[in-house]
């Protein structure tokens, strides 16, 4: 075998590893079961010239200087604030959840006092957790709390989640908190941008090294198996580094049975008009089956004429056994942690083979964040040699 190195994916996770260890002139292959690299990032056009998101919109934020940094020598970015906005009550409120949300939904006296009490309980903080406020001693705050929580959280994670509220991670609850000023941007953090080409390119760029073969359409478990403890390719012993980003239990072939995911169901429309909406994304926590719309000239800064696409998002059981079911979103559980541990004891005998990325450590993890986790385990690769391995973070 002539690779030093196999990837197993072309997401972040393993295209930023073969990039890094490409670079220290390991020669690397990335099997892609997909006609495409890029994963879940990757961009396409429409037929009217409209770059989307086939996998659902991917805005990037980080406060990782060094991710950021690591991104810019692959592509031009521009700088991208995004806003969401959310249908309550047939009223377009501002969502984070924010005083001028407030104010569109209440009577003026009554937001006043609302906000007037938020600012004296939490002094000099800038986000709040709806569970936060829901607890509040302060009456006013826990009535305020509880309307959010029924109109902004409350349907719209059943619909995403297909389970009542209360049986949703907290960390889940808490990935969008109540903001305490006219602060209407969707994310607060410091690097805000959007790849000025569009990811696919990004991705071309990044996979762009004479060390880097890149095998599309390549299913590696047709060709790469697990057996006592050991990697085999194609029937023979592979003894170099393995890094799988693919789903877990379908590397062990679901001996401990499939991890439950959360899937969608994609709907794109195209429309003639310069643009169908007032904000790139509208979320519908209410009423409609789809959880949000999407609108792609927001992200691509495309100047098309009278052409737009849009997407609804409507939440989908995931089924394992077809093959057109995509796992979008792992359900965090505690049983569904237990199962997972069981497959990762199997991984940690298994001295060369690694686990990265969203599907193979069964987590969320935004882009900044799985490129951080990359470069946390190209140290250890390259530090501990194939002895020592990450566990899976929290
Ligand atoms: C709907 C949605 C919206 C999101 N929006 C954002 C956002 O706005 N901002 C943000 O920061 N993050 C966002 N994320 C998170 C982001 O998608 C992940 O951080 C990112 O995809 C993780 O990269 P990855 O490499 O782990 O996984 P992926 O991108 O899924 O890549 C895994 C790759 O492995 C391939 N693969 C799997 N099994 C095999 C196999 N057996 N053989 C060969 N190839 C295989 C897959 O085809 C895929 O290409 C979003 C996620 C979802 C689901």
């Amino acid at each position: 075998m002539k690779y030093d190195a196999i990837i197993v994916g072309s997401g972040f996770a393993g295209s930023v590893l073969a990039r890094m260890f490409a670079e220290d002139g390991m020669k690397v292959l990335v099997c892609e079961k997909r006609s495409h690299i890029a994963g879940n990032m990757y961009e396409e056009e429409q037929e009217n010239g409209v770059r989307v998101h086939k996998y659902g919109p991917h805005i990037f934020h980080t406060n990782n200087k060094k991710v950021f940094n690591f991104l810019e020598k692959y592509g031009e970015w521009y700088f991208y604030e995004h806003r969401v906005l959310g249908k309550i009550n047939n009223v377009l409120v501002p969502i984070p959840f924010n005083f001028k949300s407030l104010e569109l939904l209440y009577s003026q006296q009554k937001a006043n006092e609302i906000k007037s009490r938020l600012l004296e309980k939490y002094k000099n903080v800038e986000k709040v957790s709806i569970l936060d406020l829901v607890n509040c001693s302060d009456e006013i705050i826990k009535e305020f709390g509880e309307f959010v929580y029924k109109n902004v959280f409350e349907n719209y994670t059943a619909k995403q989640w297909n389970i009542p509220i209360s049986e949703v991670s907290k960390t889940v609850i808490n990935r969008v908190p109540v903001i305490l000023s006219y602060d209407d941007r969707y994310f607060q953090d410091k690097y805000q941008f959007m790849p000025k080409n569009g990811y696919t390119k990004l991705f071309e760029n990044l996979l762009a090294h004479d060390n880097i073969t890149i095998k599309l359409n390549t299913d590696a478990l047709n060709y790469l198996n697990v057996s006592k403890n050991k990697i085999y390719v194609q029937e023979e012993e592979y003894s170099g580094i393995v890094i799988y980003t693919g789903q877990i239990d379908q590397l062990f072939n679901y001996k401990y049975g499939a991890l439950p995911y959360r899937s969608l169901n994609l709907v794109f429309e195209n429309y003639d008009m310069n643009y169908y909406q007032s904000s790139a994304v509208v979320n519908y926590p209410n009423e409609e089956q789809f959880t949000r719309i999407t609108e792609f000239k927001y992200f691509s800064n495309q100047l098309i004429n009278k052409k737009t696409t849009i997407l609804k998002e409507y939440p989908r059981k995931y089924d394992y056994k077809d093959e057109k079911s995509i796992p979008y979103y792992a359900i965090i559980s505690d049983d569904n942690l237990m199962q997972y541990k069981k497959y990762y004891n199997l991984v940690e005998k298994i001295p060369n083979l690694y686990m990265c990325g969203r599907l193979a450590e069964y987590k969320y993890y935004n882009m900044d964040a799985v490129i951080e986790r990359a470069f946390e385990l190209y140290e250890e690769v390259k530090e501990n040699g194939k002895t020592e391995k990450t566990k899976r973070k929290k």
